[in-house]
């Protein structure tokens, strides 16, 4: 389904099959030149979401802007992008989003992921399991970085980019101030609290996401156009909700902790999930990638603010308290 938001701003609903998220929303605006915000996976049912949208609203070329480095927002940046597209990026997620292309950037992620706790799978690597992985583009991309305060001009609007490290190193924003419009990607959701995880080059995400809420929460917003769910009503009070939650996860994460010796999957593991699961053993590999990295966020603040310590065995981090 096509939605009309605000003038010129359509939401098209794209599906992501057997993915917890359910959808991803693109947001395309029209005008003398058009763009598009994000673009689903890598696979036949994404591409066919937005490519019914172009031909409802008549559009034939794009230029392209990807909030973030994962696969759900930037699977189809080769096969949307035409000869005349300008792919706007961080350059930190861009850099990231090409690296992703081939095996390296994946060895790494899952070689980090083991440091911090994460058990090697006795098959493979743990990252052949991961839906970024399988639903990944498949070229790299000739980006068009963009930084903090860049001014894109699309229909009537001037978006101002805003960049808000946390769920991704490099996460990006669109901000119009004039007309109190924000496309914040994954940083901000409705119905689900944003995973903040450990990334490649990254060492306290969860700081840098608390920062970036704050730093959003000073911007004037009537409307929050978010990657997935339906739109936010009142940003500030979900601001606030989201800062609740990480403080609580981190007190939760302190009495999990206690004063043994624990990697954060051991962490993971003790931690609390909303998630239609018996137990930890029932839940699937990648939502156990997920939460891990869950309890990596968490457990690194806090010892980055010096609450836990952390030594390292065998090439692996411990935590306690
Ligand atoms: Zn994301």
């Amino acid at each position: 389904m096509l939605t009309k938001v605000a003038d010129n701003i359509y939401t098209k609903v794209v599906p992501l099959p057997n993915n917890p998220l359910r959808e991803i929303n693109s947001y395309i605006i029209t005008g003398s030149k058009n763009l598009l915000i994000d673009t689903g996976f890598n696979r036949p049912e994404c591409e066919e979401a937005l490519m019914s949208a172009f031909t409802e609203l008549g559009i034939v070329n794009t230029d392209l802007f990807i909030t973030h480095l994962h696969s759900d927002h930037c699977g189809l940046v080769p096969k949307f992008a035409t000869k005349s597209s300008t792919i706007f990026a961080s350059e930190t997620d861009g850099e990231l989003i090409n690296f992703e292309v081939g095996n390296l950037y994946w060895r790494m992620l899952d070689d980090l992921f083991i440091k911090y706790g994460f058990p090697k799978a006795a098959f493979g690597r743990n990252t052949d399991i991961h839906p970024g992985r399988k639903y990944c583009h498949d070229a790299r991309v000739d980006f068009t970085y963009v930084a903090e305060g860049d001014v894109l001009k699309y229909g009537d609007y001037e978006f101002e980019v805003v960049l808000t490290p946390g769920h991704t190193p490099g996460h990006a924003c669109l901000y119009d101030a004039k007309k109190k419009i924000l496309f914040c990607g994954d940083h901000i959701l409705g119905t689900i609290t944003p995973n903040i995880c450990i990334e490649l080059g990254v060492e306290n995400p969860l700081k840098d996401y608390l920062d970036s809420l704050a730093k959003i929460e000073k911007l004037d917003v009537q409307l929050l156009l978010t990657a997935h769910g339906t739109p936010i009503e009142d940003m500030y009070g979900r601001i606030k909700e989201l800062q609740k939650h990480h403080e609580e996860r981190l007190e939760e994460v302190m009495q999990v902790l206690g004063n043994q010796w624990k990697t954060s999957y051991m962490v993971a593991r003790d931690m609390t999930w909303e998630i239609d699961c018996k137990d930890w053993d029932d839940f699937p590999q990648p939502q156990k990638w997920f939460a891990t990295g869950e309890a990596i966020s968490h457990l690194q603040y806090l010892f980055f603010t010096g609450k836990i310590a952390r030594e390292e065995n065998n090439g692996i981090y411990y935590y306690k308290k």
